[in-house]
């Protein structure tokens, strides 16, 4: 059978498998997930995953790392001979209709999970073996080449990996979805890391270029201690952090943050500024809600904001949250959601008006 296969968050699985039901069904591409909790993964099972990929783009999928189109699955995989069996698979694919002639890179991978993560050191060594092995067998150019599918394995067990395929430009850039970002020592909190992976992963670079410039005026709404603050910091960016609570004194010595002991939810700026953060804790509708007031007030240009979801219904709140933000927004709006790497029982959004 035909399925996409996507990564997630350990735990999510029943969120990713909600969306996609949802969001393919609704693009005419229906079928059913198949998960198992913790595992890091989701199938989704249906007639034609392909097509499905294409009206799926990656980017637009809130719960997934990484989005592939499944080729086989291979079980009882003999340990000491991997390798023919999946070239037998391709040969099969291929035989069936692959329309690639060869793939323009091998990534080896495993669920972000606790059965998923002792086999990096397989998935590693497994691939040094394979790379030759495939190129050798015309499936793999002879240098990297973006412009070409992708190949992936995902090793789900020792003896059990799934064969998939993606697209350079709709997929996660990075091997497992996970984008590494390095703690900086200076970062006063480790919720930095959220906002840098924002900025990363919901803004490309023509964007970031163009959005994230010196001297812009920044609002941090729920900043202490100040990661956040800290980011738009170093972007240049003058910032008004609002929290009761304290921050690092070396962000207050920077002379580019003000710091405001208020409520984050009544503040206001005086005029337009370039960008909102907001990082409050509290339920995500009420945030949904202020954040939809400050685009229709247009207090703000743009915002990345993240929604705590609560232990149940997750993706149900997350969409009934997006869908009122937008509409108590009363503009159009450009809105990119996503539960990056950083975050953990919560997402992330980028809106800006259209
Ligand atoms: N983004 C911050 C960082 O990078 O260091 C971490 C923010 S922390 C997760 C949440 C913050 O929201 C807390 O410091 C809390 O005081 C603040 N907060 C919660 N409700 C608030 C409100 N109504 N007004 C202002 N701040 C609020």
């Amino acid at each position: 059978d035909s399925a996409l296969f996507c990564l997630c968050r350990a735990g999510f699985e029943p969120e990713l498998a909600a969306e996609l039901s949802e969001r393919a069904a609704r693009a005419g591409h229906p079928g059913y997930a198949r998960t198992q909790r913790n595992s890091g993964y989701v199938e989704f099972v249906l007639e034609d995953a392909a097509a499905a990929s294409r009206a799926l783009p990656w980017s637009a999928l809130i719960f997934a790392r990484q989005k592939l189109v499944r080729l086989a699955d291979l079980r009882g995989l003999d340990p000491s001979d991997r390798i023919a069996p999946m070239l037998a698979a391709l040969d099969a694919v291929g035989g069936a209709g692959l329309n690639v002639s060869s793939f323009g890179e091998l990534w080896v991978e495993h669920p972000d999970s606790d059965e998923g993560k002792p086999l990096a050191g397989l998935a590693r060594s497994f691939g040094n073996a394979l790379r030759p092995a495939l190129r050798k067998a015309g499936w793999l150019s002879k240098h990297d080449d973006p412009s070409r599918p992708r190949l992936h394995v995902v090793f789900l067990a020792g003896d059990h990996a799934v064969l998939a395929m993606s697209e350079p430009l709709d997929s996660a850039p990075w091997p497992l979805g996970i984008p590494r970002l390095k703690m900086h020592p200076d970062a006063p909190s480790r919720s930095a890391l959220k906002l840098e992976e924002a900025l990363l992963t919901l803004l490309d670079p023509e964007e970031r270029e163009r959005r994230v410039r010196d001297n812009m005026q920044a609002a941090d709404l729920g900043a202490a201690p100040g990661g956040w603050t800290w980011v738009l910091m170093r972007n240049g960016m003058k910032v008004t952090s609002v929290d009761n609570g304290p921050l690092r004194q070396a962000l207050l010595d920077s002379g580019r943050v003000d710091h405001l002991r208020a409520d984050g939810f009544t503040w206001q700026p005086k005029r337009t500024l370039d960008w909102m953060v907001c990082d409050m804790v509290e339920s995500p509708a009420r945030v949904a809600e202020r954040m939809a007031t400050w685009f229709r007030e247009n207090w703000c240009r743009q915002a990345i904001f993240n929604l705590k979801l609560p232990m149940k219904k997750r993706w149900e709140e997350t969409r009934i949250c997006l869908e009122a933000f937008e509409h108590q927004a009363h503009r159009p709006l450009i809105v990119r959601a996503r539960q990056l790497y950083h975050d953990r029982e919560e997402i992330t959004v980028f809106a800006t008006p259209r």
